[in-house]
């Protein structure tokens, strides 16, 4: 009868439930506007040598100044932007945003640009990077994008990936290990680094396991002709093991994700430190 499909009703679909709906819907939409109202910044954290124990280039990642929610990081709303398609333009406007502070970077430095599958799909991409390039005038090689495995990233992506790369751009697998098929990739097509995902760095140097598992890909990479680079190093132990394999370390032991305006104090104190101490450990920011 009515009151137990009612009662039904309920059990499906709770209020907290609606809610959230209602909420997810409310932030898409103040989403649409976020970038035009100045809300979208980038955050950027040092990629760090190892060789040389100098910073390489920065990771821009997105944040978002919601005017009355807070700082909302990219897990929360990098989904709702590709289920509306705002990433498309949420994207280039990250593009853009990165290259432009690159460019006031002394030119060793190289700027990662996190780059979703739904972009890649999109007709248009290669133009946009093109024509931010062109804008900021800086040596395409200082661009690297980051994409992560995921089903999306099919054969039908991989041609424009190649073009990007002919450009000198980086392409660098993102999440390491964390996909269902990272191996394949490997296969089909040749990428400028993998990223060895925070999840195989966090038990290192304590589990055997995962000591063996870093190894490996860092053995793989090196066979294959990338560099690796170990995300979400955050103590000394993991730097002095992961540092002896890896060509880049980034993580909170080196520094957390800074303000564009933070950068140039940042690398003075680096290069005032690698003057004055011949300390194997980078300064902890
Ligand atoms: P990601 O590209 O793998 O970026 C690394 C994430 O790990 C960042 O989180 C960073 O703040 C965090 N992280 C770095 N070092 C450490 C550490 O030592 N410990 C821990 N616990 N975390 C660390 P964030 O900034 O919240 O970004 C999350 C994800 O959002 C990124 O993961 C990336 O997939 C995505 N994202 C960020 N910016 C963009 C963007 O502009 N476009 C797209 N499509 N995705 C983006
Ligand atoms: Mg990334
Ligand atoms: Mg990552
Ligand atoms: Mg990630």
């Amino acid at each position: 009868d009515a009151k137990a499909a009612g009662r039904g009703r309920v059990m499906l679909f709770e209020p907290s439930m609606e809610a959230r709906i209602r909420d997810r819907w409310a932030l898409m939409a103040d989403l649409a506007h976020a970038a035009e109202n100045g809300e979208l910044e980038l955050a950027y954290q040092p990629l760090l040598d190892t060789a040389s124990r100098r910073t390489g280039g920065f990771e821009a990642l997105l944040r978002w100044r919601h005017p009355s929610r807070g700082m909302i990081r990219p897990d929360e709303f990098i989904p709702l932007a590709e289920e509306s398609g705002l990433i498309i333009a949420i994207g280039e406007w990250a593009l853009r945003a990165a290259l432009a502070e690159a460019a006031k970077w002394p030119e060793e430095l190289s700027v990662a640009v996190n780059i979703s599958t739904r972009q890649l799909a999109h007709a248009q991409f290669l133009d946009t990077i093109i024509t931010a390039l062109m804008d900021t005038c800086i040596d395409h090689r200082r661009l690297e994008l980051e994409v992560t495995e995921s089903a999306l990233l099919s054969e039908t992506n991989l041609p424009i990936l190649t073009e990007i790369n002919h450009l000198g751009v980086g392409i660098a697998l993102d999440d390491f290990g964390t996909g269902y098929s990272s191996l394949s990739y490997l296969q089909r097509f040749q990428f400028s680094k993998l990223k060895i995902d925070r999840s195989f760095i966090r038990s290192v140097p304590a589990d055997a396991k995962s000591k063996a598992i870093v190894r490996t890909v860092v053995d793989l990479a090196r066979t294959l002709g990338m560099h690796v680079t170990a995300e979400g190093v955050e103590t000394a132990e993991q730097f002095e093991w992961i540092a002896e394999n890896c060509d880049q370390v980034q993580g909170y032991f080196i520094a957390r994700p800074m303000s564009a305006a933070e950068i140039p104090a940042y690398l003075a104190f680096e290069s005032d430190k690698n003057r004055t101490t011949r300390s194997d450990v980078p300064p902890r920011v």
